[in-house]
């Protein structure tokens, strides 16, 4: 999200900003706490991607009024299914305790509610997951940088990793300088039996359902951007095969 547009958009139908940590790299979350408290919004973060992430050796998560993480089975961290809502309002948590559990206490009704609590068995994936993270992370960093290795003399680009952040290495995209160029790859790999996403497509203003402004930079990226596979356990050969056959896509 770019904050130099966010104030221009603001109606007075507007109560909150919900920005993305898309693949784990943090919003400018001072610029956008600036904003929001400058124009009496809340900010809800979608940090489905970012577990473990830092700023200035802060947890992403104490950004905002309100971050969300999941903890889905394709996540960094997870619990097969599942998921968090961090805030440090008190009250708020209190409301969400309630939410989640059918806004009841015993025979005490207070709100409506869902049932989105965790079960035990997913609760005891997740502690079989904890203790590995920063093991995970350190593997898929090493993936991450060999794909740049092998990569670096194609006509691709990667997101920078800023020099504040601690970053999650959950993902790892390539973009291509076309949907043309990047849909080749993406066959080229399938020919093989690889998959690689187009992580996130369509830019989602897009979706037939959503009354979406135009989003230029979004549509341009969401259409030429592919997620090369990383996985914990990935194997170097492998890497150096699919950077091969990307390299072989491109240069046809
Ligand atoms: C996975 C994901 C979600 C949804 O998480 P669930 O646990 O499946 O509800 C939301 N936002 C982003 C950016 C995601 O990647």
């Amino acid at each position: 999200m770019d904050p130099s547009k966010i104030e221009s958009l603001i109606t007075e139908k507007t109560s909150a900003i919900l920005p993305v940590h898309v693949y784990g790299f943090p919003c400018d979350a001072k610029r956008i706490g600036e904003i929001a408290s400058g124009n009496n919004l809340k900010v809800i973060y979608d940090g489905a991607h970012a577990f473990g992430v830092k700023i200035n050796g802060n947890s992403v998560f104490n950004y905002g009024d309100i971050s969300t993480i999941s903890f889905h089975a394709t996540k960094l961290f997870h619990t097969i299914e599942g998921g968090a809502v961090i805030t440090d309002d008190d009250k708020l948590a209190e409301k969400l305790f309630l939410y989640r559990a059918f806004g009841h206490m015993d025979d005490d009704y207070y709100s409506v509610g869902i049932n989105a609590r965790t079960s035990e068995f997913h609760a005891a994936m997740g502690l079989c997951n904890l203790p590995r993270i920063s093991g995970f992370i350190d593997e898929r960093k090493k993936i991450n940088l060999l794909y740049k290795e092998n990569l670096k003399d194609l006509p691709v680009g990667f997101p920078e990793i800023p020099h504040d952040i601690f970053y999650n290495y959950s993902y790892f995209p390539v973009f291509f300088r076309s949907e043309t160029e990047m849909m080749s790859v993406k066959d080229k790999l399938l020919d093989d039996q690889i998959s690689a996403r187009r992580y996130f497509y369509p830019s989602l203003n897009l979706l037939p359902f959503i009354n979406g402004e135009s989003c230029p930079v979004s549509e341009f990226n969401a259409s030429r951007v592919l997620c090369l596979p990383v996985f914990n356990g990935m194997d170097e050969d492998l890497i150096i095969i699919i950077s091969d056959l990307i390299s072989a896509a491109l240069n046809k």
